[in-house]
């Protein structure tokens, strides 16, 4: 085991009888570690109280500890506390965005978008133009450098693609974007959990991800935003928390980032996906890198050479291999994995568009966290062969 694969920190990787469980489905979300479990299991018990409106010692501290968590969430990406919004995830982070733009136009996302970056835009009513892909699956952005007019007011793209793994070329994705005038939102799901973001460096202007994606628990993410864009949106939802002065006549609104979050928090989850950033950076995001990409090569070595397997993707993807068996439907070779303590997820993967694009109707996908080793690799390899011997 590499230093990184921490399997032990894990307590969802055993089976009930001791067993491991080879999770290969991080993509879809990860497991959590006892450090997040336990930070979450406090802020549930003995810290536990309301935010920002106790006049009591316990609130005002449970209101330090869910400030002190934005701040480090915020940190995590390089951003400003002022400029981070807590939503229920990356989904509702981008619709914040798509409904609360006061500049709709026309957005410009890609083929490879999960569901949650497009279907927001359609029903907040903005003009949709999609970006296609190089044939080695990433975003083409010359083609986007073409396509893009001052029209348009957001670029919206997938930082790291859920299914193909691709790693989008954000800098020049924020330069293209800002060269007409129009702001680049970037969903960083996939991206948070296995490659060090800093949004400065990115030069984005949005960055919308998830918790539970990142080691931490479910029901919160994030939106980071630049100020003078957060300042120039109004609230979405309505609520207590999220005002300055409610009159039946006129109300007036609190700044962002509380303009943004209606009603009292998830306070608890808050604690957790701090106690989550901390852990990664324990690890270290570099080091989580490098170790997903070297399961990455042993996977696609070892699927390569069958010439029933068809790969998706760029060589170099991050931390997600999506691939095909012949004559075998994802689903069934799902079931036939899971037959072997093996977890992959089969399907369309929320990102319909990009399996027509794909000319399949799902994928298989192996996706790996930090805990993942070799161990995981070979009792998929296992499990494929097995499958093709049960459809030969
Ligand atoms: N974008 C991407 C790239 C994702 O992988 C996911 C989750 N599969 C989402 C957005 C949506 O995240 P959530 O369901 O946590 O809001």
């Amino acid at each position: 085991m590499t230093p990184v694969s921490r399997k032990v920190d894990f307590p969802g990787l055993i089976n009930p009888d001791g067993s491991a469980w080879h999770y290969l489905d991080t993509a879809a979300t990860a497991q959590k570690p006892q450090a997040v479990i336990d930070a979450t299991g406090r802020a549930l018990g003995e810290d536990y109280a309301t935010v920002h409106r106790g006049v009591y010692t316990r609130s005002a501290q449970m209101t330090l500890g869910y400030e002190a968590a934005r701040r480090r969430v915020a940190g995590f990406i390089g951003g400003r506390e002022d400029e981070l919004v807590f939503t229920r995830g990356a989904t509702e982070a981008i619709n914040l965005v798509a409904y609360s733009y006061p500049d709709k136009g026309r957005v410009l996302l890609s083929q490879l978008e999960h569901h949650s970056n497009i279907v927001p835009w359609q029903l907040a009513g903005w003009q949709v133009d999609v970006c296609p892909l190089t044939a080695g699956g990433r975003i083409d952005l010359d083609a986007a450098e073409a396509m893009l007019t001052p029209e348009h007011t957001i670029v919206a793209f997938a930082h790291v693609s859920n299914v193909l793994g691709s790693v989008l070329d954000a800098r020049r994705a924020a330069e293209l974007a800002h060269s007409v005038g129009a702001r680049l939102l970037l969903d960083g799901c996939q991206a948070v959990p296995r490659m060090p973001v800093d949004v400065a460096a990115l030069g984005c202007d949005f960055y919308a991800f998830s918790a539970h994606k990142l080691y931490g628990p479910t029901g919160i993410g994030a939106l980071w935003g630049r100020a003078e864009q957060l300042d120039a949106m109004p609230p979405w939802q309505g609520g207590g928390s999220m005002i300055d002065r409610v009159t039946f006549e006129r109300t007036t609104y609190a700044p962002p980032p509380q303009r943004f979050e209606a009603g009292t928090p998830a306070i608890v989850e808050a604690i957790g996906f701090a106690a989550a950033c901390d852990y990664v950076e324990m690890i270290g995001l570099d080091a989580i890198e490098r170790h997903e990409a070297s399961l990455v090569r042993s996977l696609r070595d070892a699927l390569r050479p069958m010439n029933d397997v068809s790969l998706f993707g760029p060589e170099d993807s991050a931390g997600i291999v999506s691939f095909a068996l012949q004559g075998v439907h994802p689903h069934d070779l799902g079931t036939i994995l899971d037959e072997e303590n093996v977890a992959i997820r089969a399907g369309h993967h929320c990102a319909q568009p990009l399996m027509d694009t794909l000319g399949v109707p799902a994928t298989a996908r192996a996706s790996f966290g930090l805990y993942s080793d070799q161990s995981d690799v070979d009792a998929l390899i296992r499990g494929i062969e097995r499958a093709r011997r049960i459809f030969a």
